[in-house]
């Protein structure tokens, strides 16, 4: 196969077919908060986790707004519930219980 040197990014495209869109309703009745997010990212880039792993609180909410529980889950499986992304959080949001809350939800713990 010839080299470009660049590749196609993978389709974003959303199967609403696939996902529940009920899943970030289940959140929001344990964590009303989670509505506040502006996915700004400030929790991720100071997660010490996301350095070694595919930890992003951002992109577990942005999972969930989709309707991908399963996802959100894989987006959170490195955290070390430390606390970090709770301090920054301009808006405020009990990440570490958030991410609490999803684990639960979606039988991860
Ligand atoms: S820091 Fe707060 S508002 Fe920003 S992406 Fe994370 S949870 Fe959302
Ligand atoms: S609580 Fe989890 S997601 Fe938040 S900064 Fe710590 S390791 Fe990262």
């Amino acid at each position: 196969m010839v080299d470009f040197g660049f590749s196609l990014s993978p389709s974003s495209r959303i199967d609403l077919d696939e996902f529940d869109r009920k899943t970030f309703d289940r959140l929001l009745a344990l964590e009303p908060d989670a509505k506040k997010c502006m996915e700004c990212g400030s929790c991720s880039a100071v997660c010490t986790a996301s350095r070694y792993t595919e930890t992003s609180v951002r992109r577990a909410l942005h999972a969930l707004r989709n309707g991908c529980g399963a996802q959100a889950v894989e987006e959170l499986k490195g955290c070390q519930f430390c606390g970090k992304c709770t301090m920054v959080c301009p808006r405020g949001i009990n990440t570490r219980h958030l991410i609490l809350s999803i684990l639960k939800i979606y039988g991860a713990l």
